[in-house]
């Protein structure tokens, strides 16, 4: 549609705007792109327009793709029937939603103007369907390892009498398959009170499967036609997103709530000796603290043993630091689009203050937010 949207600019002897552009007016209008089904990942789509010839040729790898998706789906079925069964077994799903971007009004001058990045990672309870939401802003953290890291040990701590943990998440983006949330698993088996093992699992890339896309879509739904002034206006909006069996839990996490695993990690994993990109199964035991245990296909029959531990150089600090001492700085246009809002009423007085008191930096850069895998319709920023 923007192809026959240029063609008519040329024809009229105007100058179109960009692709991005284009969609976030479009979708400003509420008129929607088709979404690709979730089944329709990048490589099955390229696979099913080769010639016969191409399919014989990439036939293998692409077999390979497909059981892996097809494993992974079994993996979270039987994960979810063993905690059913054995309430000493923790069980969820994880992901974080694309960026809420605050505020957001029904008004359609707002759209091209820098607003507030609120991020949402949510935590799903295969057995009890108990979804916690973790929410915050550009303000109080960033979109990283760290936050998501901090978030999976406050998690699993508050559940006390569990000994097992079986985790599954997206495996493309590197935002949860990484050394930093490795970090934080070791850490876990040793602060846990009676922890013994952790599975984490990952989808095969394109496939991803999990409740959390759901959550994430009702949210969406939810927020159609409701302004939203202030990143508290999302905890409101997200609770009320779901009656049945509960409302979401809402948790606002503040800078001073995250910590710094990325130095830990850099400090305890040498990250060289693990296959990251061809994982699919990382396998924690706390008899074994200095190891972890990987599979590159879920029917491999037994675990790869990794000693991960750092022999090099000098001994590193063990202790785990604050990630943030302060709040951070938000860019100075930003700044001024965020006041430009407050000037027209765009948001409303009472809401003026939060964002007086936003503090800059002229070296905060706003880059364009990267589209998530399975969302390429997403509103850059
Ligand atoms: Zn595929």
């Amino acid at each position: 549609m923007h192809r026959m949207y240029k063609q008519k600019c040329m024809e009229e002897n105007r100058k179109p705007v960009s692709d991005e552009k284009y969609r976030s007016v479009f979708k400003e209008y509420n008129l929607g792109f088709y979404k690709p089904k979730k089944d329709q990942c990048k490589k099955c789509l390229s696979y099913s327009t080769m010639t016969e010839e191409e399919k014989a040729l990439n036939k293998e790898c692409h077999d390979k793709h497909i059981n892996k998706k097809n494993d992974a789906r079994k993996c979270r079925d039987e994960d979810k029937s063993l905690a059913k069964a054995d309430t000493f077994i923790l069980a969820f799903n994880s992901d974080l939603e694309a960026v809420l971007y605050t505020p957001k009004g029904s008004a359609g001058q707002i759209f091209y103007l820098r607003k507030l990045s609120v991020y949402n990672f949510t935590v799903y309870d295969l057995v009890t369907q108990d979804v916690d939401c973790y929410l915050w802003d550009e303000t109080q953290g960033k979109r990283g390892s760290n936050e998501i890291s901090t978030i999976i040990f406050d998690y699993v701590m508050a559940h006390p009498n569990i000994n097992a943990v079986r985790m599954m998440s997206d495996g493309c983006g590197g935002q949860q398959k990484n050394s930093i949330v490795m970090a934080m698993c070791l850490q876990l088996l040793l602060k846990h009170p009676k922890l013994q093992v952790i599975d984490h699992k990952f989808f095969e890339p394109g496939h991803t499967e999990m409740e959390c896309d759901s959550i994430h879509s009702k949210i969406k739904v939810k927020s159609k036609n409701v302004p939203v002034y202030v990143p508290e206006g999302w905890a409101q909006l997200i609770r009320d997103s779901r009656r049945n069996p509960a409302p979401y839990e809402v948790h606002t996490m503040t800078f001073d709530d995250f910590y710094d695993y990325k130095t830990l990690s850099e400090n305890i994993i040498a990250k060289n000796k693990l296959p990251i990109q061809t994982i699919c199964w990382l396998h924690y035991d706390k008899k074994y603290p200095d190891k972890i245990f990987y599979k590159t296909s879920f029917d491999q029959e037994e675990f790869t043993e990794v000693a991960v531990k750092k022999t090099r150089g000098r001994p590193k600090s063990l202790t785990l630091l604050k990630a943030y001492k302060a709040t951070l700085p938000i860019s100075v246009p930003k700044f001024a689009d965020l006041q430009t809002m407050c000037k027209d009423n765009t948001i409303t007085k009472g809401y003026h203050e939060f964002y007086n008191s936003l503090k800059t930096n002229k070296d905060v850069r706003d880059a364009l937010a990267e589209p998530d895998f399975e969302e390429p319709d997403e509103e850059p920023e």
